[in-house]
């Protein structure tokens, strides 16, 4: 069985860029009239050509989402753990050779965090933190996991890629979610913006939802930092790299998120504009390539945006989230890994979603103990 970076190795960057940009208007009026889809339909969805069909792709992709899922959207809220990291990504305000105060929460901080998340109604929450695996190590998010357990309906990380065996223990723990993102899947885009640090390993991080498969998460989510390079073939390896989890690892629900670069300590500035009409493209293809594959949207984006894009295929949302530890009740002064753009509170975005007709979900599975 081969893993998601044997497969990106047999790509041919090029001729996927030129098949995507060379697609003709009968490619889409085709891949649109189809009940399933290929790769290559996909390819022609997130083509120029295909903009002209965006209000058709919106349709259909809003009857297949309620079709699959219902008109529910799935809260859950980040809390970060540390914002200590080794690594140097040129975009990011954890960046190690930035000059912001760093803490790492201790697990009394981190049940503190906690329960005011709970307290605004989330049983889905996702861990999050740099690469410190000095302090954010297996001992400490075990303690972590421990506390939470009995409050959280479905743990989540989003920290550094881990071992199987790692996966395993902390799946043993109560974790049932692993979020992790390529960022970039070009390896020579990658290579210059993770300059140094642990990060650099291209082919680790991305085998790291094999990994997370093997080991037995419930839910994985993957994704792109849009802005990092040309969107349309982000979403073409995005697509495959899903393709390859869903087909593999059966037992995991797949998702995907598509964070667009928001501004952070650092300054750095996205080389690759992504604008809104691009990301509803790219959200409406996805849907029509993978209709069961839970798609993620954050509080990097404006709540217009959000709200508008919910019906297209959204089965996920963040809200209310802060990106500094002990952002919800120890100090506002931590700076975050990133600026937010959605600021209303949970309670706000709860409203708004009843208001569009459609349910927020809580919580939506519970362990069976047997
Ligand atoms: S993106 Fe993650 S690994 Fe990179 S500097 Fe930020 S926190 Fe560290």
């Amino acid at each position: 069985m081969s893993d998601f970076y044997e497969i990106s190795q047999g790509q041919d960057w090029n001729r996927i860029k030129q098949e995507i940009f060379f697609i003709k208007a009968y490619d889409v009026e085709s891949a649109l009239d189809k009940d399933y889809r290929t790769l290559d339909d996909f390819f022609a969805l997130l083509s120029p050509s295909a903009e002209v069909y965006l209000e058709d792709m919106a349709h259909m992709a809003h009857q297949i989402t309620v079709q699959r899922f219902g008109k529910i959207i799935l809260m859950f809220a980040p809390l970060y753990l540390s914002n200590e990291c080794t690594n140097a990504c040129i975009y990011c305000g954890f960046n190690r050779n930035n000059s912001i105060q760093r803490m790492t929460l201790t697990v009394e901080q981190v049940l503190q965090e906690a329960m005011s998340l709970y307290q605004l109604g989330f049983r889905h929450i996702l861990l999050v933190s740099g690469e410190a695996t000095q302090k954010v190590n297996m001992d400490y998010l075990k303690n972590v996991v421990e506390k939470l357990r009995d409050l959280f309906a479905s743990i989540s990380i989003e920290i550094y890629p881990m071992s199987v065996e790692s996966y395993s223990v902390l799946i043993e723990k109560g974790v049932d979610g692993l979020t992790v993102y390529q960022e970039t899947y070009h390896p020579e885009r990658y290579h210059m913006v993770h300059g140094t640090g642990p990060k650099q390993n291209y082919s680790w991080r991305i085998n790291t939802p094999d990994r997370g498969g093997i080991a037995g998460f419930r839910r994985i989510n993957i994704g792109v930092l849009l802005g990092l390079y040309e969107w349309q073939i982000e979403a073409a390896f995005i697509g495959l790299h899903a393709e390859h989890l869903i087909r593999t690892y059966w037992k995991s629900h797949i998702g995907i998120s598509f964070p667009r670069l928001r501004p952070a300590a650092g300054g750095y500035m996205p080389e690759y504009i992504v604008n809104d009409k691009n990301i509803v493209q790219l959200i409406c293809a996805l849907r029509l390539f993978l209709p069961d594959a839970g798609l993620v949207l954050s509080t990097r984006e404006s709540s217009w945006f959000r709200d508008n894009v919910i019906p297209l295929g959204i089965t996920q949302m963040s809200a209310g989230s802060k990106t500094a530890p002990g952002g919800y009740t120890l100090s506002r002064d931590i700076d975050g890994q990133f600026e937010i753009e959605d600021s209303r509170t949970p309670e706000q975005v709860v409203k708004k979603i009843i208001t569009l007709g459609y349910d927020p979900v809580w919580k939506d599975w519970d362990v069976a103990l047997i």
